[in-house]
């Protein structure tokens, strides 16, 4: 299939064109790959409060993002300031996305910034994006239509203009034909939809669900019935945003819950890995529903010179082995090959020694196949390997991190061998914690922290300085193995997982099991 064109005109007249973008409901992964597209490649951003700053990333660094948010009683910049502003950043010929929360033609007022648009004569395209009340109850486990329960759905603003009045709509009409209703801006009007549902024939045990934050982390939900859910929402103190549900379909969450009841839901967990070596990390506590925030305490930066290693690499065909005991090692190394003019190649006959399956796949990527995989994560694992062979007299590269413990020099000359050890990369502490880590921690927000090497426990030490041993209280550490439970102890701290093999995937299902027998 032809991918579609995403671009028309702005892309191609060069003119100035704002893109109205539905941003989703709070779940960045929730916006359109062509809202995305469009992003991108925008030069000015305005957004809304209820869009997700998270996307904000997506756009070119040098875009100039524009805050219009607004939240009820609390205007940031009226309606007829955002069309203004609109309008001029596109008339100066710029690439505007306007990103607002859901989709910009429900509830959104896009219909209104579109015909501004269009008076002015500047060229707009829509976006559309899930609306929320789809999102909330599709992420609260409810079908918003189901055979036997409605074949009819509406969406009711609960708040409308302000200057209106909401018993304006027609109660009676909603009440008696519609099956599914979700009302958005409904909160403060509550009592008023509740009352004038029952009294329009809904019976007052018909199922409500209200749904907050929707597909986020903060994501809550209170069901009830239209009975007694004023009540409820009252004594929850449920404030906006939330989308209400009305109808039997709510009955289904029982069975259909998938996100608020996977089992890290609702923890904080802070990752304390590198930055760029985060991801993985994130995306697998993420993927048991926990909420992350990632806390680089580990810089990796090139060491002070690379004489030592260029010396090796140099007469890299006159080594047996050489020893790689992380993917980040394989990358450091390659790269500096690299720099060297020269390529795998240059290893000729000698063998190669990782430790992990993830070290061994990231030199496959170089395609190359490891000789020995190490399955123990520490420097121990490479010496047993090892130790089967005949080390007599063999020279042996092991390019290290300036912090590694000298367990595999030491034990492998003990076996015979010459082994080199130069400096491959080096771990610096970070000149601050991310402000993300530091207001979570500060809040007393963070459930758990999981530290994936001693240096990540050392670093936050010295990140955290003389808070350290109180932003530490009541947080549940989990360490990948024992070398680094020694170190989370010498700290002073307590070691609720870790997991018997040493592997990102064993430490996430020990915080889960943790957290499964906590509650
Ligand atoms: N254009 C938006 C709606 C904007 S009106 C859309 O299509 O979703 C603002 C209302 O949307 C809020 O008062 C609330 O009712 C609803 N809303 C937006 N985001 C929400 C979220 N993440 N969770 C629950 N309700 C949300």
């Amino acid at each position: 299939m032809r991918r579609p064109s995403l671009f028309t005109a702005g892309e191609l007249l060069k003119s100035g064109i704002v893109y109205l973008i539905g941003a989703g409901p709070g779940d960045p992964g929730l916006i359109t790959v062509k809202g995305l597209a469009c992003l991108r490649r925008a030069e000015v951003v305005i957004y809304d409060y209820l869009a997700n700053p998270v996307l904000l990333r997506e756009a070119p660094a040098a875009a100039e993002r524009i805050y219009v948010g607004k939240r009820s009683g609390r205007h940031h910049r009226s309606q007829e300031e955002i069309n203004a502003l609109l309008v001029a950043k596109a008339a100066e010929g710029k690439i505007v996305a306007r990103l607002k929360g859901g989709d910009p033609y429900v509830f959104g007022r896009g219909g209104e910034e579109a015909l501004c648009l269009h008076r002015a004569g500047i060229p707009f395209e829509v976006i559309p994006g899930v609306t929320s009340g789809f999102a909330a109850a599709t992420y609260a486990g409810i079908p918003l239509t189901h055979r036997d329960h409605t074949t009819s759905l509406g969406l009711v603003t609960g708040h409308e203009d302000p200057a209106k009045k909401m018993s304006s709509l027609d109660w009676d009409k909603l009440a008696g034909a519609v099956g599914t209703l979700v009302f958005y801006m409904g909160i403060a009007n509550l009592p008023l939809i509740a009352r004038e549902l029952t009294a329009h024939g809904r019976p007052a045990h018909t199922p409500v669900a209200i749904v907050r934050w929707a597909t986020t982390a903060q994501q809550r939900t209170l069901t009830a019935t239209l009975g007694d859910v004023v009540e409820k929402a009252a004594k929850a103190r449920i404030k906006p945003p939330a989308v209400i549900i009305v109808g039997s379909v709510v009955g289904l969450r029982e069975e259909l819950r998938w996100f608020d009841n996977r089992p890290l839901f609702g923890r904080r967990i802070l990752n304390t890995r590198a930055a760029d070596q985060a991801g993985e990390l994130t995306a697998l506590l993420e993927a048991r529903g926990a909420e992350v925030i990632e806390a680089p305490t580990i810089e990796l930066v090139a060491p002070e010179n690379h004489d030592e290693l260029d010396r090796a690499i140099a007469e890299l065909e006159t080594f047996d082995w050489l020893i790689l005991t992380s993917a980040n090692g394989v990358r450091c190394f390659f790269r500096r090959l690299a720099e060297l003019g020269r390529d795998a190649r240059a290893l000729g006959r000698c063998r190669i020694c990782v430790v992990g399956p993830k070290t061994a796949a990231g030199l496959a990527a170089h395609g190359l196949r490891a000789d020995l995989v190490a399955a123990e994560f520490k420097g121990e694992g490479v010496v047993a390997v090892l130790a089967d062979s005949d080390l007599q007299d063999k020279k042996i590269l092991f390019p290290k991190a300036d912090r590694a413990r000298e367990v595999i020099p030491t034990e492998l000359t003990k076996l015979g061998a010459r082994v080199v050890a130069p400096v491959l990369y080096r771990n610096h502490v970070p000149a601050a914690l991310s402000e993300a880590a530091r207001a979570a921690l500060e809040a007393g927000e963070i459930d758990c922290v999981a530290f994936t090497a001693s240096s990540t426990v050392d670093n936050l030490a010295v990140l955290l300085g003389d808070e350290f041993a109180a932003r530490m209280k009541g947080i549940a550490v989990a360490a990948i193995g024992p070398i680094t439970s020694k170190t989370c102890r010498a700290h002073g701290l307590k070691v609720a997982v870790e997991p018997a093999e040493y592997t990102l995937e064993a430490l996430v299902e020990g915080i889960v099991e943790y957290f499964g027998r906590e509650v």
